[in-house]
């Protein structure tokens, strides 16, 4: 091959090469079809639904939920970031004592995402929120109280 034939050769080859990548960057970098990078915070992220991002409980309108206290999620916790405390309330039709949840505590700065908790609750009480907005400079504000104040268990819910 002639010394001129193979700089025609090369310079072919790297428009080849640049056309390729041309073709994905230009169309796309005008609308943004395949780009799943954000500029945050000026840019909302897309969030997916099964994205895990802490644990809450679900409450109605209400302001009842689903948590008996049976402490399951408690003992499914492989680290330790569930801690139940409980009480004893007074049934006022029966006058019978029964086991009421007092405070979920989670404490999402050890929580690893696994999921366990979720999966024992015999109830459904609690579930994973797509909430990723954590950062903070106070590791307190990462223990949370996942039963709202005021809250009660919601009638026909039983352990
Ligand atoms: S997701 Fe896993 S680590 Fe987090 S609180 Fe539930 S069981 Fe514990
Ligand atoms: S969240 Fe579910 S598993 Fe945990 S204490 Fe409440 S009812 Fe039991």
């Amino acid at each position: 091959m002639s010394y001129f034939k193979k700089i025609f050769k090369a310079i072919h080859t790297l428009f080849q090469g640049m056309s390729v990548t041309g073709n994905y960057f230009f169309p796309n970098a005008l609308t943004r079809k395949h780009v799943i990078t954000c500029q945050y915070p000026e840019e909302p992220p897309v969030i997916f639904e099964r994205f895990k991002g802490e644990v809450v409980m679900w409450h109605n309108e209400n302001n009842e939920h689903r948590c008996t206290g049976c402490q399951a999620c408690e003992i499914a916790c492989p680290n330790g970031s569930i801690e139940i405390i409980w009480k004893w309330e007074i049934n006022p039709e029966t006058g019978r004592k029964k086991k009421a949840i007092d405070q979920h505590i989670y404490h999402l700065s050890m929580c690893t995402m696994c999921s366990l908790c979720i999966q024992a609750c015999p109830t459904n009480a609690i579930m994973w929120s797509t909430n990723f907005h954590h950062a903070t400079y106070d590791r307190g504000l990462l223990t949370k109280v996942l039963n709202k104040p005021g809250s009660k268990l919601m009638e026909g819910v039983e352990e």
